[in-house]
């Protein structure tokens, strides 16, 4: 059946076939479900898929793939799915079922021809048993310091198989080497590497160490942290790419984490090796890190396999981020690379900037829990994010928040759930829904969503006009306007240039202080603004007619400054309303009744205005 079996004794293999369960070894990385007949399926690891189409056949101890076709017994699987040679799985397979292999003897050496793979897996535990017992020692003093401060004693330390790289060149090497490891072996491990004199020496040194385990719980590498302010390293050293060792795959804890992970449904990502220790400790047993890199589309693979739930993907993916802007940008960039997951994938963020080892630390393990329980959907947390940089108690503010939040709901890929985070963008920023859908549907497009198509609430052109009208009152016909029109600030005025001319107006003494309209008075008026703009609009005011059939009198006046401030009570309702909208009434209970008597007081106010307004006194 495979051409490079001559070695092992054909009755060998036969034998390691036959007291291997497939399942047990396929389960190892893949999580299967019943699929009747006695059948169980899962997640290929083959080819991408949402719904499985991996079977595994105990009984006849085989796994077929209807999706990609890849298909054979347990040997083949590890063959396959983690790149080992033919001896290489059978050993593997052999050392499991507690079967001593017998070789062919052609090249007949006195040491059974293991395969790399094994040796390399052998020198790795040699060389973590090796650190662990460093660990003790009076040179790892500030190695044990380090996890004291953390909260984790010698027992947790022996737990998750803390060690200590010593402060020597070549202290490993000549341990391994004594136990029969060659050179060629270690370096291909990782352990070490050749000096520049050809001298083999130790990858870490003076570091606290934390082994790296794959799934079948085989250590493959190591973490190291730098301990020493003379050791000019980077705070993080990882084993470097290796047969064993491939950083794209490897999640720290996965060994400890894969069987919670498939039973609970989750896998919570943290960021390092003692926030994975706090987790587990904690009593969130599901928690990963990756080990020098970002978490990436294969890591997803791996994690989506263990999730795999029935006949489809249901897990959840929780990130855990400090809310530092790092952290920040990286689950904004897992909402970018992420949308085929964006519906499972959730954020918890600490208190007070916290990662959940400080948490433990700080608050106990019950804060570690409840930060994973308090976790947020991913869109909404990008959704806060986004809109939180800008002032929402005004119109500009919620405009300009809907015109950045838009694209990022138009991104989900599930076009249902878009109008369902329209309507909660728009509780969010106290708006309607009906301009939050449509810059949302724009975004849909690829519509760059100016403010003109989304902008300002249509009733803010007529204001204009009337802040227009007043100033032309104040200027043309200031001994019959004045009065009037100096009791109305220049709050009112919503436009930036008017507001300055109002403020020329008072700065000349108020209208009410013109002796008589024309030249003088609007000359004065002009000296008095400091606004370039305002000044060039004052000459065009001065000289504009007024909306009015006839002569002015007193009740135009008063209907226009009714009419400006009906506008600009409007604005305040409408802010007021948004900022009501936004409160919780529950936990801000008391701001909420403020508020909502001012806005009770200002829609009476309102309401008076416009009365007048309309003519009436
Ligand atoms: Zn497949």
């Amino acid at each position: 059946m495979y051409a490079v079996a001559g070695r092992v004794k054909d009755e060998d293999i036969a034998l390691v076939r036959d007291r291997t369960s497939i399942a047990d070894i396929i389960s190892e990385s893949v999580t299967l479900r019943p699929a009747g007949g006695g059948n169980l399926k899962g997640l290929c690891p083959f080819h991408d898929e949402k719904t499985p189409s991996f079977t595994v056949a105990p009984a006849r101890g085989v796994f077929y793939c209807h999706g990609c076709g890849q298909g054979g017994d347990a040997i083949k699987f590890l063959m396959d799915a983690e790149h080992l040679s033919f001896l290489e799985s059978i050993e593997r397979l052999a050392s499991r079922a507690g079967i001593t292999l017998r070789y062919d003897s052609d090249n007949s050496p006195q040491r059974p021809q293991t395969g790399l793979r094994q040796r390399l897996l052998a020198a790795h535990v040699a060389a973590a048993e090796f650190y662990c017992d460093q660990l003790t020692t009076p040179g790892a003093r500030k190695a044990r310091e380090f996890l004291a401060h953390r909260g984790f004693g010698r027992d947790a330390a022996e737990r998750y198989g803390c060690g200590f790289a010593p402060d020597a060149w070549d202290a490993l090497a000549k341990h391994l080497r004594q136990k029969g490891f060659t050179a060629e072996e270690l370096t291909t491990a990782g352990l070490t590497r050749a000096a520049r004199s050809g001298s083999l020496i130790d990858r870490f040194r003076r570091r606290l160490l934390w082994p790296i385990k794959d799934l079948s719980g085989d250590v493959i590498g190591f973490g190291a942290r730098k301990l020493f302010d003379d050791d000019d390293g980077p705070k993080y050293l990882n084993t470097p790419e290796t047969p064993l060792y491939k950083k794209s795959h490897v999640l720290y804890g996965i060994d400890h984490a894969k069987r919670e992970i498939a039973r609970r449904g989750r896998a919570v990502i943290v960021e390092g090796y003692t926030d994975v220790m706090a987790c587990h400790e904690a009593g969130e047993p599901t928690a990963v890190a990756t080990c020098g890199t970002a978490f990436g589309i294969d890591h997803i693979g791996v994690l989506r396999r263990l999730l795999m739930d029935s006949d489809s993907f249901t897990g959840e993916i929780i990130y855990t981020f400090d809310g530092d802007a790092a952290g920040q940008k990286a689950a904004l960039r897992a909402f970018e690379e992420d949308q085929r997951f964006v519906g499972r994938t959730f954020i918890a963020v600490g208190p007070d900037d916290m990662d959940p080892c400080e948490l433990r630390l700080a608050r106990g393990d019950l804060a570690v829990r409840d930060l994973i329980a308090g976790r947020e959907p991913l869109v909404d947390f990008a959704l806060r994010h986004t809109i939180a940089r800008f002032d929402l108690d005004t119109v500009e503010g919620r405009v300009e928040a809907m015109r950045r939040a838009a694209p990022l709901v138009a991104k989900i890929k599930d076009r249902e759930k878009r109008p369902e985070y329209a309507r909660k963008l728009a509780g969010d920023l106290g708006m309607d829904l009906e301009p939050v859908l449509r810059a949302v549907n724009a975004a849909v497009r690829g519509d760059p969503a100016g403010p003109g198509t989304l902008g300002r609430p249509a009733a803010e052109a007529p204001q204009r006009l009337v802040e227009r009208e007043s100033l032309k009152l104040a200027l043309q016909e200031p001994v019959l306007a004045g009065p009037m029109f100096d009791v109305v600030g220049p709050e009112n005025y919503g436009d930036g240039v008017y507001r300055a001319i109002r403020s020329a107006v008072q700065a000349a003494g108020g209208a009410a202080s013109a002796s008589s309209g024309g030249v003088v008075w609007i000359e004065k008026v002009r000296d008095a603004c400091e606004d370039l703009g305002g000044r060039a609009v004052i000459s065009e005011l001065a000289v504009e007619p007024l909306h009015v059939n006839g002569a002015v009198d007193p009740r135009y006046v008063q209907i226009t400054m009714a009419r400006l401030q009906v506008g600009s009570v409007t604005t305040r309702i409408r802010d007021l309303k948004s900022k009501v909208q936004r409160l919780n009434p529950v936990t801000h209970k008391d701001d909420y009744l403020a508020l909502a008597g001012e806005l009770f007081s200002l829609e009476q106010q309102a309401r008076a205005l416009r009365e007048q307004a309309a003519g009436g006194l």
